[in-house]
């Protein structure tokens, strides 16, 4: 028998401290030259090899590391410059990568948005008939050479060409039903190329990660897979083939690669893609294959169940010629070391594993599967306690919690009118003009308002004087958004952090780290609470404050709380238990807090579900389950109020075509969404789609610094209104503005309330 052997395909990019962040951010002003932020990259690459190979991982990943994304480093790799970059990057490679990411004053970046279902964001490469692919193997074997310098063994780690091509777009002024896989030819000779360099630089083996066919893929697509690996395999000028896939099943998709001449498949084992054990069986085992086993969870936080892992290790060595260890997917998705968060309890910490932890259960797992168990019966031992320790915890059990839970009843997340009824008793008590302004709930978040908290935190400033801050800012914003001459106040969330941040320091059950910084997109990095425990909410969260706000003004002051469904897509989320499970106790103790803004008569309160549509699973297969458990949490929050109390809901940063049924289901009164760019589409969708309730499309593109003119947004609103009759249209931005500076929003949503006002002149 083979060895088993350890390995993973890539590691957080950033460093310990954010060395790479600093680093990169610096260049930008000039404050680090070129050659100090390559020497300070390539120290942050050898610390990580060094590290995971002291760690008992026998083969490292190469490539994985980037100044800024791997699927803008794959577009080089493969010559996919958009001719409006080329010259630049001719002329400075590294100036024209950041502009590519980033845009200049003069050329727009690549467009950005979510790697799958991960909070990670890529470059989406632009594509068109007339691209030209150019083998550029240089990053690849550079790093390539600087891991086996330290003699290593290695892997270099490429995004394959099928994802790269199914996740590409049609570039600017090429036809909208341009398909980039039909480059498919065009690119393989690329990709040949790049592995003959690799092979020739001393690569044995070589990983092709395809994530995309993880996804339901035509059969068209599925025939490109067959060609494609056909293809790749059959040159003799290469290292071996292992065809990596992560984040959910391969299904149909198994088949065809494992009749490829590919000599490796990595597949992850976890969640939903633990189908895969069946997928291998049904299609007859992987002999005569490498199978890397994803059996640690590498997008989330939670120590391994490391007997379970080896039992389906040892029904997969039954399977394939060789099994080899790995995380489910690279570990870019989890923070870097556990056992620096000193804040929380040793004891809890015990159960969370980050990349350092993580990479400490493959390589146990992989001796455990070479040697026995006898092997690793230390660490059997403690990995059992502490699963032991976390399943019967009164952090994870709280009986009042769970009993809560279990007694929901279908009335509680029912309203108790229905839609029209509530409209009339909302109208009555708001009193509201037709086309009602308002806002999404955040103003400018200024560095005075993040002083203040830094000040509040480092003790220079007590809570009473941090509160008088924070009330003297909704003086300002109450004060402003009464001259405008909006409708429906907000108080402008300046006492928030980060909407989810925010709620989960208030609520039992939650876990905040200190260092446990993921990458989101480029140099930004987010610290994403952890849902730990039965979550429960000891005291008010935001009354307070929109009490504050409310005594300021006449006019009604929204409530603003961050839904039950993103308080989860938004921080890890506990594995012991169904989804579903969780959302229901987030949604029950957002419900108390919808109670109290009730009773401290807020007469309209906003749940924000701007990521309903991004935690919607990679397969359709599973989509119902999840939008039924999803649009009930939402329901359960805002089912207890009384008629006249109008519920807002709000998302944003997606296509919402594909939930329009679900955005229905919430059953809130009002949704606004956004819009401006997409030129008020999903008004026009939802109206299609009989969608009978009230309305808010953005008007007010707040990605941009630009200020609409009034001209333009009364345009916006007519487009709008050729969808939703008047009664049911409201005037609003397309998000938060504490993006945005001052003056913009100033003239901005002025422009907006004036827009409105003369159109209700004439409506
Ligand atoms: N109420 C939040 C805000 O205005 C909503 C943010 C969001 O949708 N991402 O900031
Ligand atoms: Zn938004």
């Amino acid at each position: 028998m083979t060895t088993t052997s350890a390995t993973v395909y890539g590691y957080p990019r950033q460093g310990p401290d954010r060395e790479l962040k600093r680093a990169i951010e610096g260049y930008w002003k000039g404050d680090v030259s070129a050659d100090a932020l390559s020497e300070i990259a390539a120290g942050l690459r050898q610390a990580t090899w060094r590290r995971l190979a002291a760690a008992g991982i026998d083969e490292v990943p190469t490539g994985d590391f980037s100044y800024y994304d791997h699927m803008l480093d794959t577009s080089v790799m493969v010559g996919a410059i958009p001719e409006r970059h080329r010259a630049a990057f001719e002329a400075d490679a590294l100036d024209g990568y950041f502009a590519m990411a980033r845009g200049t004053q003069e050329v727009a970046p690549l467009e950005m948005t979510k790697w799958f279902d991960t909070n990670y964001h890529y470059l989406v490469p632009e594509l068109g008939p007339e691209t030209v692919f150019r083998a550029d193997s240089a990053k690849q074997v550079a790093e390539l050479a600087e891991a086996r310098a330290l003699g290593l063994a290695v892997r270099p780690v490429l995004v394959g060409p099928v994802t790269y091509l199914l996740l590409a777009k049609p570039a600017p002024g090429v036809a909208a039903d341009f398909e980039p896989l039909t480059l498919l030819d065009r690119l393989l000779p690329v990709y040949a190329e790049v592995l003959a360099d690799l092979h020739a630089a001393g690569a044995t083996w070589a990983q092709l990660d395809e994530p995309a066919l993880v996804q339901d893929r035509t059969p068209a697509e599925l025939d490109a897979v067959a060609r494609a690996y056909r293809e790749l395999g059959g040159r003799s000028d290469r290292p071996k083939l292992l065809v990596a896939s992560y984040f959910d099943r391969l299904g149909e998709a198994l088949p065809v690669l494992a009749g490829t001449p590919v000599e490796g498949l990595a597949l992850d084992f976890t969640g939903p893609a633990a189908a895969n054990l069946d997928g291998i069986a049904a299609t007859g085992g992987l002999l005569g294959k490498r199978l890397v086993a994803g059996v640690v969870d590498g997008r989330n936080i939670w120590i391994n169940d490391l007997a379970r892992s080896l039992s389906t290790l040892g029904t997969l060595l039954g399977l394939a010629d060789r099994v080899d260890v790995a995380a489910s997917c690279s570990l870019l998705h989890v923070p870097l070391d556990a056992s620096v968060e000193h804040g929380i309890d040793p004891r809890i910490r015990d159960w969370l594993a980050f990349a350092d932890q993580k990479t400490a259960e493959i390589a146990t797992l992989a001796r455990g599967l070479s040697r026995g168990t006898e092997a690793i019966a230390d660490e059997l031992a403690t990995n059992r306690a502490h699963l032991a320790a976390r399943a019967s915890s009164s952090f994870t059990r709280d009986a009042s919690v769970r009993a809560r839970a279990a007694a929901v009843t279908d009335d509680d997340i029912r309203r108790s009118q229905p839609y029209g009824e509530r409209a009339a008793a909302q109208h009555a008590r708001l009193g509201l003009p037709p086309l009602p302004t308002t806002t999404i709930g955040s103003f400018p978040q200024t560095g005075e308002l993040r002083g203040a908290r830094a000040d509040l935190r480092a003790g220079r400033i007590d809570t009473g004087a941090y509160e008088e801050r924070i009330e003297a800012e909704i003086r300002e914003v109450i004060s402003f958004q009464e001259k405008a001459g909006l409708d429906v106040l907000v108080h402008g969330e300046p006492e928030r952090n980060d909407m989810v941040q925010y709620f989960a320091e208030q609520l039992t059950g939650y876990l905040a780290t200190q260092h446990g910084w993921v990458q989101s997109y480029g140099t930004r990095y987010v610290r994403p609470p952890i849902l730990a425990g039965d979550i429960s909410r000891p005291a008010p969260m935001t009354v307070r404050w929109t009490r504050y706000a409310q005594s300021l003004t006449e006019r009604p002051v929204k409530g603003m709380l961050t839904g039950p469904v993103t308080m989860l897509a938004w921080s890890f989320v506990r594995d012991d238990q169904p989804l579903a499970d969780t959302a229901r106790q987030v949604a029950l103790a957002l419900r108390d807090e919808v109670a109290d803004l009730e009773a401290a008569g807020t007469a309209v309160i906003q749940v924000d579900e701007p990521a309903l549509r991004e935690t919607l699973p990679l397969r359709t297969a599973d989509h119902a389950d999840y939008l039924a458990w999803a649009t009930e949490a939402f329901r359960l929050t805002t089912g207890g109020v009384r008629a006249d109390t109008q519920i807002h809901t709000h998302m944003c940063y997606a296509e919402f075509g594909d939930v329009l049924s679900a955005i229905d289901a919430l059953d809130a009164d009002v949704i606004s969404l956004e819009a401006a760019r997409s030129h008020m589409r999903i008004a026009a969708e939802l109206a299609a789609a009989g969608y009978p309730r009230e309305v808010g499309p953005g008007v007010y593109d707040i990605h941009s610094p630009r200020v609409p003119s009034a001209e333009e947004t009364t345009a916006l609103i007519r487009t709008a209104l050729q969808a939703v009759p008047a009664e049911r249209l409201w005037i609003n931005p397309d998000c938060g503005l504490k993006t945005r500076g001052w003056p913009e929003v100033r003239a901005s949503l002025e422009n907006l309330a004036t827009s409105a006002r003369a159109l209700r002149g004439r409506s």
